[in-house]
Order: structure tokens, then sequence, then C-alpha cells
């Protein structure tokens, strides 16, 4: 296949996400993940020419992980790769764009670490890794935060001492920015508006969820703050909830900092009030069997939805259309009538059958003539990183 092929890598704690893209296909020619590594069960899930593959990796650290992908990433490439895009959740606020991996961005990274410490230290693994078995390849790092760097100060700062801020980086970031960036760029795309004049509202909704007012193809504003737990209701995060929440609880039922952070990450959102699960299908699912609690998540989920993105149109001059993405938001055709049910004043009418067309992958309008628009754009976050990679391997 001609054109210039880039790996995608998402790397975590103990799983390696992996893309091959080339930049003239739509389709990856690899993608998979490797997980549970460092445990005796860690295996390797991958498709290659749209079959799928499963193979113990035994004990496999990341770099292992890396060494059984090589051969895979040889042949899908035909030898030919031409660069590699590490996913890194938080470049703090010093990166506004992509960056080459040099030592000096690493260490920036590690710094930024007591901003996401689940997150960069579990990318850096893979970055080392990579780095190691790779050590010819321009390797570059694409952030989660940098999109949102455009944010003015009103929108992202707290209103909290200024030395917290000047002295401790205490600010809105801002996560999800290459979803939202490409995004963005595809509902332009489809509709024929160009990137820098159009106005728009993402809602990012899967696992984690986010909403983004983006103007001009820049974020001006977006549900996510410090760290990804502010703003949406999600999956087992609980998103906005009053800031005197935690000295509640450790009031009365004597939670240490740990034990409240982890109840709110983890055990909150769509499982907490479910009390069921925290993933939507399932909760959809239960809903139309009649069961209250997860018909009550469902409604929280859209209320505060449409209550986040009512408050993202502050920071828009119009609007020239509402786009949904993300597992939920490509899938849930319910979640997306229910949340337009909240905004009434957005003069929104849904064209139902389209709205229910438009599930696994479909894109299109589901808004009816004459109504804002509505969008469903599926998001690829590893396309966007390829395309931030490529450009900077032309500049
Ligand atoms: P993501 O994190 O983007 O992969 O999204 C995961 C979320 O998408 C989970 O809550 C899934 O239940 C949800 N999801 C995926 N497919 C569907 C579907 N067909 N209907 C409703 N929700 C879905």
């Amino acid at each position: 296949m001609s054109g210039r092929n880039i790996l995608v890598i998402n790397s975590g704690s103990s799983s390696v996400k992996f893309a091959l893209v080339n930049e003239n296909s739509d389709e990856f020619p690899l993608q998979g993940l490797a997980e549970r590594l460092g445990s005796d069960d860690a295996v390797l899930n991958w498709t290659f020419e749209g079959e799928k593959h499963v193979t113990s990796l035994h004990g496999a650290t990341h770099k292992e992980a890396f060494e059984r992908l090589l051969p895979m990433v040889q042949k899908a490439s035909h030898g030919s790769l031409h660069g590699i895009g590490h996913r890194i959740v938080h470049g703090g606020a010093h990166f506004t764009k992509a960056t080459q991996l040099r030592p000096d961005v690493i260490e920036v990274i590690e710094a930024a670490a007591v901003l996401a410490p689940l997150h960069n230290p579990a990318g850096l693994i893979g970055v080392q890794a990579s780095l190691e078995l790779y050590p010819d390849l321009p390797q570059f790092a694409v952030f989660d935060t940098a999109f949102h760097q455009t944010m003015p100060d009103h929108a992202f700062r707290y209103a909290v001492p200024e030395v917290l801020y000047t002295d401790h980086h205490v600010r809105r970031y801002g996560f999800h920015g290459t979803s939202h960036m490409y995004v963005s760029r595809k509902a332009a795309e489809i509709t024929n508006l160009p990137v820098e004049d159009s106005c728009w509202l993402i809602a990012h909704l899967g696992n984690g969820s986010s909403t983004c007012a983006v103007v001009n193809g820049e974020s001006r504003d977006t549900s996510m703050g410090l760290t990804p737990l502010e703003g949406l209701v999600m999956g087992t995060r609980s998103g906005d909830v009053d800031p005197s929440l935690a000295n509640h609880l450790n009031r009365t039922l004597g939670w240490d900092l740990a034990k409240i952070e982890t109840v709110l990450t983890k055990e909150s959102g769509l499982l907490g009030l479910s009390g069921l699960s925290n993933d939507m299908r399932t909760l959809l699912e239960a809903s139309a069997q009649g069961n209250e609690k997860a018909t009550l998540a469902i409604e929280v989920f859209c209320y505060r939805l449409a209550k986040s993105l009512a408050s993202m149109s502050c920071a828009l001059p119009r609007l020239d259309g509402l786009v949904f993405t993300g597992g939920i938001g490509e899938n849930a055709d319910i979640v997306r009538s229910k949340t337009i049910g909240y905004l009434p004043f957005f003069n929104i009418t849904l064209d139902e059958e389209a709205n229910q067309r438009c599930v696994r992958g479909v894109a299109g309008q589901i808004s009816a003539a004459n109504s804002t628009r509505v969008l469903v754009v599926p998001t690829n976050e590893e396309r966007q990183i390829a395309v931030e990679t490529l450009a900077l391997l032309d500049a």
C-alpha cells in the first residue's frame, strides 16, 4: 500500500493499545490490545487484514509486548514504518500541540505526572519501551490536554487563591482533546463549513465523557478540569459534586482521601446510581425491562449532559451544530433524544428515523430540516494521532 505508515500507541499501566495507520486508508491494516501485562494471564489480541488473533503473553512486560509486536508491524507496514505517535494524557500547560519525544520533553511529561498520577507514568512506560526498540524512528507525544490550551483564562481558571494557579498549576486543563479536535474537524467537513469559521458543541460520551465548545477549530471551553473527574456523569466517575462532599464524608464516615477518590472515580457515575453497571448498553436494556435504578441513572446522565451543553454554549458566538460521539454518543439514540429533550431553547427537532439509523459507525445528520443541526460523528483518535504525527514529520 502506498502512503506513509504511522504506529499509534496508547499505553496504560498494564496494557498497550496499538494501531497501524496508513495515511491513504481509513482501515487500519493492524490493530490490537495487549492486556494484563506483568501478570500470568497477559494476553495479546490483534486484528490483521480483518482477521482476529489472540495469543498468550504469559508474564510479559511492556517491552516484551512491543517485541512481539515488532514483526507484526514490519509485516503489516511492508517494512516501511515512518513514525510512532504516543497518546499521552497530560501535557500540563506546557504543550499546546503534539511534539517530538526528546529527553527534555520526557522530563516535562514526567513532571506533569503529579497532575495525572495514573496516566502519565503508564504512558511513559510505553514510550521508554518503544524508544529502546525503535531508536531510529521519529517518535511523538500527542496530548489529550493540548487541544484545550486555547481556552481563555475565564474558562480555565478556578475561583481559588491565585497562588494555587501561579505556583501549583491548579487550573482547568480538559481532556479528550484528540477526539474533540478530530470530531469538530470532521463535522466541518461533512457540512462543507470551513473549520476556521465554524462553531460546534461536541459531546464525547464513552466510559469517560466530556463536552467541548469549539470555535473556528479551537477549544474555548470543556467540561473536564484539573483532572478527568470534573463535569459529566461517567461510567464510574461522579462528575461534578459539591466540593464539600470530601469533607462531609470524612467528618461523617471517617473516610480518608484515598477512599473518597476511589469512590468518586471507580464506584460512582452510572455504576453508583444504578448499582448495576457502568455500561450504558446494559442500563438501556435493564431500563427497558422496568429497572427503575437503571432508568434513573440514564435520566441523570442525560439531564446533566444537557446542563453541560447549555453552559458550554456560553463560549460560542453562534451554534453551527451539536455533535455526538464516543461509544454512547455514536450508538445510544435514546440518550441523544432524551438529552435534546432537556434543551428546549436550542431549537432542535430530531429526525427520529435518522437518529435510529445513526448507530454502529454510521455518521450523519439526525436533525430535521429547519432545526439547529445535530450530527453523529464516530470519533477516531488513532487517526487524529497519526495525522498530528504526520504533520510533525512534514514540519
Ligand atoms: P467508549 O469508552 O467510547 O468505548 O464507550 C463505551 C460506552 O459506550 C459504554 O457505556 C457502552 O455501553 C456504550 N455503548 C457501546 N455500544 C452501545 C450501544 N449499541 N448502545 C448503547 N451504548 C453503547
